[in-house]
């Protein structure tokens, strides 16, 4: 950052958006037609509502190593890695290999194999919680965090951060991306359902909180005397950029809780193994009694996991909560997660996303500062973006206020040329992979500053 950075011009932000629109759209003959053929069965086109972001879905054939491939044949180093998965690179040797190897042998049993014990054994000695069950999705594992506080406190009511995103189940599907007019006051903020699929009624179940506020979490807790079974939180917010937690903030909602007599659960379903081996649980020295995983540690097969403390775990060993699904454990997805956990991400492998990482946030650092355009890196780990604006995002009323068009626009310039970043551009952020080099790396920061030279307001000119 620097005292001379002059905000970057929304109007040629606005241009540049309408002619990189037209050039993306000119760009896939292939994957327009493949779209108009799908929309004939497939609803939207897609196979889940966010792999359609404007202008058009794109359809991918292959990817190998830090590259995809699209159905029109371009090549591009991907940064958007399926939503934060394939921390692993595309088809990794070892992957194939292990998944191979399984497939010849069986690909479902509804019974467990013994994969599945290496696996929980690495997640406990890197997560620091002693037992574990599986699932197959982001989703499952913080609606069975949901279900085991409550089922280990008799309590009805959950804590949640105002504009997180855990998944798709009832009560967290509550002020997710609210509007500022829903929304209501910044401290005390309304419970607002996501649309007409979630009861109204539920609204009394979830109560919201704003990231990083203590004294708002401790408010909530006296009003609800009795009543709060626990909170659900990103321990770094992920689907609003990046934002890191306060110091202080983790440990001290852990204290109220455990105070209250009510549990904290950390959804490190993008955080977990991204931001390092135990991902915010090890990095903050905080131990959540439930920690929800899913995304990067399954090596890119559908998995999910929720790790947990004897004490709450007992409640599934005694049948209280009975958790459950046909695929948990799936023998094709613990082949995938054992190999991820035990052979590839290694010490060497963290130390190498750690040096790329380095480099990315230096090299976008030093571009925004030599453009004069206003921004900052915000980086965990393998996870980053770029944010066009000086101050850092503390919470979700500044993600609101920040505007929309510089995402899409730098996704788009991106996009076009070669670089595949998450879309929708302001909420995500890149994930490098164990495969990624430095030249992709430099790929990025390159386009990054031609983006800068055409929406930058050049300090001095
Ligand atoms: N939690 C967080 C923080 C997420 O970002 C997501 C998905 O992006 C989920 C939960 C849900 O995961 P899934 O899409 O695997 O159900």
């Amino acid at each position: 950052m620097t005292s001379t950075a002059v905000p970057g011009d929304l109007a040629a932000v606005d241009t540049l958006v309408a002619a990189e629109e037209e050039r993306f759209l000119a760009r896939m003959p292939r994957s327009r037609a493949l779209l108009a053929e799908a929309r004939g069965s497939l609803v939207g086109g897609v196979a889940s509502s966010w792999q359609s972001a404007p202008p058009q879905a794109v359809w991918v054939t292959h990817g190998k190593g830090s590259r995809v491939w699209d159905a029109d044949g371009t090549e591009y180093v991907d940064l958007h890695a399926g939503f934060g998965v394939m921390l692993v690179g595309h088809a990794h040797p070892v992957i194939v290999e292990a998944v191979s190897k399984r497939v010849a042998l069986g690909t479902h049993f509804a019974q467990p194999v013994p994969d599945t014990i290496v696996v929980a054994e690495e997640l406990a000695r890197r997560f620091g919680l002693p037992r574990w069950r599986f699932g197959n999705s982001g989703t499952e594992a913080t609606m069975d965090a949901v279900h085991l506080m409550r089922a280990a406190t008799g309590r009805p009511k959950l804590i949640k951060v105002e504009g997180s995103y855990h998944g798709h189940h009832d009560h967290v599907q509550f002020s997710v991306y609210p509007t500022l007019q829903d929304a209501g006051p910044e401290a005390r903020p309304n419970t607002v359902r996501t649309g007409p699929a979630i009861p109204e009624e539920l609204a009394a179940l979830t109560v919201i909180v704003p990231f990083g506020n203590l004294d708002a979490a401790a408010r909530v807790l006296a009003e609800n005397p009795g009543e709060i079974a626990g909170m659900l939180l990103e321990p770094a917010m992920m689907n609003i950029s990046i934002i890191a937690p306060p110091d202080g903030y983790l440990a001290g909602l852990r204290d109220l809780l455990h105070a209250d007599g009510a549990l904290l659960a950390f959804d490190e379903v993008k955080t977990g193994c991204t931001t390092g081996p135990g991902g915010m649980t090890q990095r903050s020295g905080v131990t959540p009694d439930i920690v929800c995983l899913a995304k990067a540690i399954g090596g890119g097969l559908p998995c999910g996991a929720i790790g947990a403390t004897e004490a709450v775990m007992q409640l599934v060993e005694d049948g209280v909560y009975e958790q459950v699904g046909t695929f948990n454990g799936n023998p094709l997805t613990m082949a995938a997660a054992r190999a991820t956990l035990t052979e590839i991400l290694t010490p060497d492998a963290y130390a190498h996303l750690e040096r790329l990482s380095a480099r990315m946030a230096e090299g976008a650092n030093r571009i925004l500062r030599e453009r004069g355009v206003e921004g900052h890196v915000a980086a965990l780990g393998a996870k980053g973006c770029v944010v066009f604006r000086t101050e850092p995002l503390r919470g979700y009323r500044d993600f609101l206020a920040y505007d929309d068009r510089w995402g899409h626009a730098h996704w788009l310039y991106q996009h076009n040329r070669g670089v595949f970043l998450p879309p929708w551009g302001k909420c995500e952020q890149w994930t490098l992979s164990v495969q990624h080099t430095e030249a992709d790396v430099d790929r990025y920061l390159e386009n990054l500053d031609g983006f800068t030279a055409q929406v930058g307001t050049k300090v001095g000119s």
